[in-house]
């Protein structure tokens, strides 16, 4: 599997662009997937996910578990952390786009 991803950034002009975007079959299918690693993962528990991280550029198992979340579901924005530099999904993609602006 090739876990280096292209990340997608989306510049959003208003409210319906938002909302088209919400109602995309990309990240209806990415809410999906939190939605069944929550699901699937206890509270009070962690869960491993492999994938490649931009900032360590190589494939890591990120962690996630229920740390800032509110018990319903896992928030992976802010607790999907990479084991090598420790930064969290949302740090990792305020660098991604650092990196593509310095390029
Ligand atoms: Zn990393």
């Amino acid at each position: 599997m090739d876990y280096k991803l292209n990340l997608h950034f989306h510049i959003v002009a208003g409210q319906q662009e938002f909302q088209d975007l919400l109602n995309s079959t990309d990240v209806k299918a990415m809410y999906q997937k939190c939605v069944e690693l929550s699901e699937s993962t206890p509270l009070d528990t962690e869960g491993k996910l492999r994938g490649y991280c931009v900032v360590c550029e190589k494939v890591v198992e990120f962690s996630y578990g229920w740390l800032y979340s509110h018990m319903e579901k896992i928030n992976f924005r802010e607790h999907l952390l990479c084991p090598g530099c420790n930064l969290n999904n949302r740090q990792r993609g305020i660098a991604n786009v650092v990196f593509k602006l310095l390029v």
